[in-house]
């Protein structure tokens, strides 16, 4: 099993992904275009199988239709896509796991808070979670927001119960890069972040188009201001004097919205 982490330069910052698998069956995840993921697939003799959906915004299924009619490939999403994700053809449920190949599976999370259907993708190998396909709920260094048919207690629910809770070593893959803005509003929040400046530097020393930057979930926790939520300087740096973990996340939230 390869994955493949595709940039694909339009102002949004999209990432799209495919899982390759050894049988040369593939699965593109939120396909921006589909003639640059058609012309993946046959430059590296793949089969689409199907396309998963992390979520139903438009940046996100853009591609779907064109694949569909091109390859007869499935479409996998939330239920709550239903009428919004072209081509949808699977309703997937929380916690299902979908066995791909003999030692290759994904368990989906139901993962509400930047919209109502979205889902969030762990890639199993033997068992052991590899990395997560976390679409617009978390990103490198941050978080989604929650205009455009989002919850922030939804959001804040799914980051402290099903994101923060994942293994240290898990790869996260998320649906767009906002990397460097989001350094910056750690670093904004919190100077003293030493591993957020490091990682800034290492973001502008690398080449999102050949070698784009991952970080783990131990790096998030690190980096991350929103998987930081008992930091004292973090805490004592907000406008309002808050007590609780819930309280900072939507401060957090909200002070990232106008920043
Ligand atoms: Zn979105």
């Amino acid at each position: 099993m390869k994955i493949h982490q595709i940039y694909t330069d339009n102002e949004l910052r999209n990432f799209n992904y495919f899982i390759e698998l050894n049988n040369k069956s593939a699965y593109v995840i939120d396909p921006w275009d589909a003639k640059s993921v058609t012309n993946f697939i046959s430059d590296n003799c793949l089969k689409l199988t199907a396309i998963i959906n992390t979520h139903e915004h438009w940046d996100h299924v853009r591609g779907n239709q064109a694949l569909v009619d091109l390859h007869h490939c499935e479409v996998w999403a939330h239920a709550n896509g239903k009428g919004k994700i072209p081509g949808l053809s699977r309703l997937l449920l929380n916690n299902e796991t979908i066995d791909i190949a003999d030692n290759v599976s994904i368990e989906v999370l139901d993962t509400p808070g930047h919209s109502h259907a979205h889902l969030c993708f762990i890639v199993k190998v033997d068992g052991n979670p590899h990395c997560i396909f976390s679409g617009d709920i978390l990103f490198n260094a941050g978080v989604g927001n929650c205009h455009n048919g989002g919850d922030v207690l939804d959001l804040y629910k799914t980051i402290k119960n099903k994101i923060s809770t994942l293994s240290d070593e898990v790869i996260v893959y998320p649906g767009h890069d906002y990397l460097e803005n989001n350094l910056k509003f750690t670093l904004d929040r919190e100077p003293s972040n030493l591993l957020a400046k490091k990682w800034l530097d290492k973001y502008k020393q690398s080449d999102i188009y050949t070698n784009p930057l991952i970080t783990t979930i131990a790096d998030e926790r690190n980096i991350n201001t929103f998987l930081r939520l008992d930091n004292k300087e973090i805490i004592n740096n907000l406008p309002k004097k808050i007590q609780s973990e819930k309280e900072v996340f939507i401060n957090l939230r909200e002070l990232r919205n106008s920043w």
